[in-house]
């Protein structure tokens, strides 16, 4: 008898068990000679929105593509909702929804004939069907669309068609590859916003290159290169680790460099100078870097201003640069 793929447990065994709803320990995966992936561990917990980040080649496929339990680890076990992706791979795609990065898409199908066919595959019985059709149109904004041909729809559309058929049976969790790839701006930004309303009810990992798409929509970030968790936590987690802080930067009146160097240690807070250089119009360009930590609260912006008025100098300008994401993705990637 085939089994039904649509019936997810009401209550979630990880739920009961207060554990992570996925859990990754020591995942290798080796394609030939390739090792895709090395080593990686990490949990999500119900409702987070964790991203993926990395280069392309990174590995973030090729995790996904276990997790939904397409591709099995050459090491390390990996459990969604207590259950092993190895033992019972039936089991764990009942609880996900998966959206590929080229997701297969028939053309030729009107959408509600694509989500038929979706509902199809997927065991959902025919009581069920309307029910969950509609539901999924309903979250994803595209029941206007529901009669038009996949082909004679726009690249966002197709987007979102993708995502309803990926949640048309209701998983708990949602794993999306690259789900703005190839999209325009506006067309990013709905999706992003989709996604975001969907994370606040399912468990949401998604894959990205894409900078900025980490800060809109995930809680937590997993950094990869080549194959290795480069970092995790959330970006401020993150930067932390990175001995992250802040760089000042100013625009002094006043004195010279050599001055100025000389008065640094009058500020307090231990600032690490960067540089100090003698500009146009007698002006002096000062940077330095307050790592992050305690001494970060010693440095602020009234703190230069009453440092400097001490040493009688002007300040004609002051810029505070956090350490972004881009910058640590830089370092640990690059
Ligand atoms: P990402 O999604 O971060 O771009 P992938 O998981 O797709 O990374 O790929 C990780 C590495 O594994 C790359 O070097 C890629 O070429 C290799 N790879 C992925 N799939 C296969 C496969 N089916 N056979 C051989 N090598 C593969």
């Amino acid at each position: 008898m085939k089994e039904a793929l649509f019936c997810i447990p009401g209550r979630l065994n990880a739920a009961k068990e207060g554990s992570p709803l996925i859990e990754v320990k020591n995942l290798s995966k080796r394609y030939g000679n390739v090792e895709a992936v090395r080593d990686v561990s990490f949990s999500v917990g119900a409702d987070q929105v964790l991203g993926f980040l990395g280069p392309n080649g990174a590995g973030k496929t090729t995790i996904m593509k276990i997790l939904t339990g397409y591709h099995f680890p050459s090491e390390g076990s990996v459990l969604v909702d207590g259950i092993s992706v190895e033992d019972d791979p039936v089991e764990v795609k009942k609880r996900i929804g998966y959206l590929p990065e080229n997701v297969p898409l028939y053309g030729d199908f009107t959408v509600d004939e694509y989500l038929a066919f979706a509902a199809d595959a997927r065991l959902i019985p025919r009581g069920e069907r309307k029910k969950r059709i509609e539901a999924s149109l309903e979250a994803c904004a595209l029941g206007d669309r529901r009669s038009r041909k996949i082909e004679t729809l726009s690249k966002g559309y197709r987007q979102r068609a993708g995502l309803s058929q990926a949640i048309l049976h209701d998983p708990p969790i949602l794993i999306l590859d690259e789900p703005t790839g190839g999209l325009d701006p506006n067309q990013i930004i709905e999706i992003r916003s989709l996604i975001k309303e969907l994370g606040k009810r399912k468990t949401v990992i998604l894959s990205t290159h894409i900078l900025p798409e980490v800060e809109a929509v995930c809680g937590r970030v997993l950094i990869l290169n080549e194959g290795r968790i480069a970092a995790q936590g959330t970006a401020e987690e993150i930067a932390g680790t990175m001995k992250g802080g802040d760089t000042w930067e100013l625009i002094l009146k006043g004195a010279g460099a050599e001055t100025i160097k000389a008065r640094l240690p009058l500020l307090g807070g231990g600032p690490g100078i960067g540089t100090v250089e003698n500009a146009e119009d007698r002006t002096v360009r000062l940077s330095f870097f307050v790592p992050a930590g305690s001494r970060k609260d010693l440095v602020s912006g009234e703190r230069i201003f009453d440092w400097a008025v001490a040493c009688g100098f002007k300040i004609l300008g002051m810029n505070r640069k956090k350490l972004s994401l881009e910058d640590i993705f830089v370092k640990l990637t690059a």
